[in-house]
């Protein structure tokens, strides 16, 4: 779903990824670990257009991010069709980012209507189900500044969903939340995975890394230094940069 060869991103001087490889099969849950600033954000960013790369290849579900090929020759894609690729991968950032003056039912509905043009009736049925599958279905009329951080992070969730994305991002989904509110959330992740979604999860919660986790990778200062499933790489760590990391997170 997801294949990255000899990825390369510098903002400015600043080289930040450094030669990334990797491949995410499809219904995988693939966990990102690292120290801050190793450049998971980035790696994410650039997965869904946010960023363009450097050097390397970078292709979802088979097609090139950013470009179209033809022949041996590399087309740039214009904004609408980056656009249009950017509907079929959905992501959840720290901050739930949800529009402050719409109700959960409402944001959940903006992107179809909105994007897709899709008639509102079918756009609600939609939501309505996905707020049932995060668990608020009671809360559909709620505004965000009505509902805590864990409900407003599970209604950013089905937002993602509400497009009916082939691979989910997930950037430290759980970061900004209280400690008793980050179950639920992951519950949530948990039934995404179980329901066969491809999800890329950069996260601390090295227990859902460990149950949920199908592949487990640590990067640091801008590489791959250790990948493997989780449970090897999080009892067994081969590498001292991965030993020290996990030494302070566990
Ligand atoms: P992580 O998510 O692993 O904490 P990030 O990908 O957010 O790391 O950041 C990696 C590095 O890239 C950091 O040093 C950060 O300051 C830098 N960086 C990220 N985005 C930008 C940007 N738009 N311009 C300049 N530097 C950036
Ligand atoms: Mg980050």
């Amino acid at each position: 779903m997801v294949k990255a060869e000899g990825v390369h991103k510098s903002f400015g001087a600043a080289h930040i990824l450094k030669g990334i490889d990797l491949e995410v099969a499809p219904r995988e849950v693939f966990c990102l670990i690292g120290p801050s600033g190793s450049g998971k954000s980035t790696f994410l960013r650039c997965i869904n257009h946010l960023e363009k790369i450097n050097a390397g290849r970078l292709s979802v579900d088979g097609e090139l991010v950013g470009y179209r090929q033809r022949g041996d020759k590399l087309y740039e894609l214009k904004d609408a069709e980056v656009a249009r690729k950017r509907r079929d991968i959905g992501m959840v950032f720290q901050r739930f980012n949800l529009f402050p003056h719409m109700t959960a039912l409402e944001n959940v509905m903006e992107a179809p209507v909105q994007v897709r043009g899709e008639a509102k009736a079918v756009a609600r049925a939609r939501a309505e189900r996905l707020l049932d599958r995060v668990g608020l279905a009671d809360k559909a009329g709620n505004y965000p500044s009505q509902l805590s951080g864990g409900q407003q992070q599970r209604v950013a969730i089905a937002r993602a969903l509400a497009m009916e994305p082939k691979l989910m991002l997930f950037d430290e989904p759980t970061s900004a939340l209280d400690p008793e509110l980050v179950g639920d959330v992951l519950d949530v992740m948990r039934g995404l995975a179980e329901d066969g979604m491809t999800m890329i999860v950069v996260t601390h919660e090295m227990g859902f890394a460990r149950e949920v986790g199908d592949a487990l990778v640590f990067m640091d200062d801008g590489v791959v230094v250790e990948s493997g499933h989780p449970r090897d790489v999080l009892t067994d760590p081969q590498h001292e940069r991965t030993k020290s990391f996990l030494s302070k997170v566990l």
